[in-house]
């Protein structure tokens, strides 16, 4: 096993700067109109794995390069890979924040394992980014809601067929200014299709994961969505149509229940759903709060279509690094549409729970989940 290996991970302290050339730096994109994911910045973190050279290599920021893979990478063939999302924010006072880089640092490494790809010293690996951002700090938008969105990925680059664990690796991170994820038409809420003939994971499975295997086959029913006119995929699973996840989000039920308590659910962390940063974040502060009762449990399209009937379902929202809280206003399900009263209260639990992440993520408040770079 890779625990057996002399180099158990790469270390921070051994890691090299190159800078970018004045002819290599790119020019800055007005964050306003930006697209997610499409501008990159100057520098990227590479840090090699070879086993036959005793495990990971050092470490290194380079300017923004191509990477050169043989024909044969597993990544290309069997998506021997796996990747991470998390950004860093500008905050008021000037300095620049990450959120909560330990739990996407825990959740890599146990993608790793779930991949046969090499696991790694989290806290090295953060110590490396924050280098990385810091290199890049000109890129870290300055107005609030915008961020630098970072994205570690590993992936197997052995040039061999055989559907094997790789034995050497890359793992590198690149980085993104980024605006709004989520065009601001329809409202800034979301229409989602949930169409229980299609699965995104299951028991058994790695849907807990964040391997890009999860992703590709998501794209044919967002396209579906798309021509239906919804802006979003809510994922459905088993004959009951429980509700997993939203696009790339958690998702979360307001309601209240047959004895007049306000409840907030959100499903449960059984492998069937990515155990999102967001997600956990928001259910630290509902606790932290104490004045509404917090449940993780299946969440069925029976349960949803009852309460909003009832006039009891008062809010649904998804949740993710991208997007932060982002409400839903309609599910077409079975034929049918269901409307969504989420924008429709006065001061909205989605919209006290964004203001508070984005509060601390833009340092208006210390807090130990934002980390100074
Ligand atoms: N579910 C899926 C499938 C995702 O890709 C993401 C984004 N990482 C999330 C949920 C939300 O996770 P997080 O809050 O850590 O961004």
């Amino acid at each position: 096993t890779y625990e057996d290996d002399s180099q158990v991970t790469f270390k921070y302290s051994e890691m090299t700067t190159t800078f970018a050339e004045p002819h290599q730096l790119r020019s800055k994109p007005d964050v306003s109109e930006l697209k997610f994911g499409q501008v990159f910045t100057d520098h990227m973190l590479k840090v090699f794995y070879h086993q036959a050279l005793g495990g990971w290599q050092k470490p290194a920021i380079i300017p923004f390069e191509n990477i050169s893979l043989h024909p044969a990478a597993k990544v290309l063939h069997y998506a021997i890979e796996l990747f991470e999302g998390l950004k860093a924010y500008r905050g008021i006072d000037g300095k620049v924040r990450v959120f909560r880089p330990d739990l996407n640092m825990r959740r890599m490494n146990l993608s790793a394992k779930g991949s046969g790809l090499p696991t790694f010293d989290g806290i090295e690996l953060i110590k490396c980014m924050n280098r990385l951002v810091q290199v890049d700090q000109e890129w870290v938008p300055h107005t609030e809601g915008s961020s630098l969105y970072i994205r570690p990925t590993l992936i197997g680059i052995d040039g061999t067929l055989g559907v094997a664990r790789s034995e050497s690796a890359l793992l590198y991170t690149i980085l993104c200014p980024v605006g709004s994820y989520f065009d601001k038409t329809s409202n800034n809420s979301l229409s989602l299709l949930a169409d229980p003939t299609y699965t995104r994971a299951w028991p058994g499975g790695c849907g807990d994961r964040k391997m890009g295997s999860n992703y590709g086959p998501t794209i044919r029913v967002q396209n579906k969505a798309a021509k239906k006119g919804c802006q979003q995929v809510l994922w459905l699973y088993g004959d009951d149509h429980q509700l997993t996840e939203v696009g790339t989000m958690n998702i979360f039920a307001f309601y209240v229940n047959e004895r007049g308590d306000k409840i907030l659910a959100t499903p449960p962390l059984n492998g069937l759903i990515l155990p999102g940063v967001t997600r956990q974040s928001i259910i630290e502060l509902i606790l932290e709060w104490g004045e509404i009762e917090i449940q993780q449990r299946t969440i069925t399209m029976h349960e949803i279509i009852t309460l909003q009937r009832e006039n009891r379902l008062l809010e649904l929202f998804g949740s993710g690094t991208a997007c932060i809280v982002s409400p839903i206003s309609s599910i077409e399900y079975m034929d049918t549409a269901i409307q969504i009263p989420t924008k429709e209260h006065a001061n909205p639990l989605y919209q006290r729970v964004l203001d508070r992440l984005a509060a601390i993520q833009y340092g208006h408040i210390e807090h130990p989940w934002a980390m100074p770079i």
